[in-house]
């Protein structure tokens, strides 16, 4: 699966670092980052391949902004 970070849409409440540290952490800029993801140079968004989708889906419900995404 492919887990999609939509960065500029962050708000940088930082719920999703605290609930999935594994994936997520956030930067200096107060936005999230998705620990070693490629940036998609068509869309800007940050990817990453997982297998385990574990803390991932609570993300997904909790982001204020609706900007992760699993597919
Ligand atoms: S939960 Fe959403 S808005 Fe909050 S820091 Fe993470 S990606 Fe940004």
């Amino acid at each position: 699966m492919k887990l999609i970070l939509e960065k500029e849409k962050c708000i940088g409440c930082g719920s999703c670092q605290v609930l999935c540290p594994k994936y997520f952490e956030l930067e200096k800029d107060g936005k999230a980052h998705l620990k070693n993801s490629k940036v998609n140079p068509d869309t800007k968004n940050e990817e990453l391949e997982i297998e385990e989708t574990d803390c991932v889906e609570e993300t997904v419900r909790v982001c204020p902004v609706r900007c992760i995404h699993l597919r």
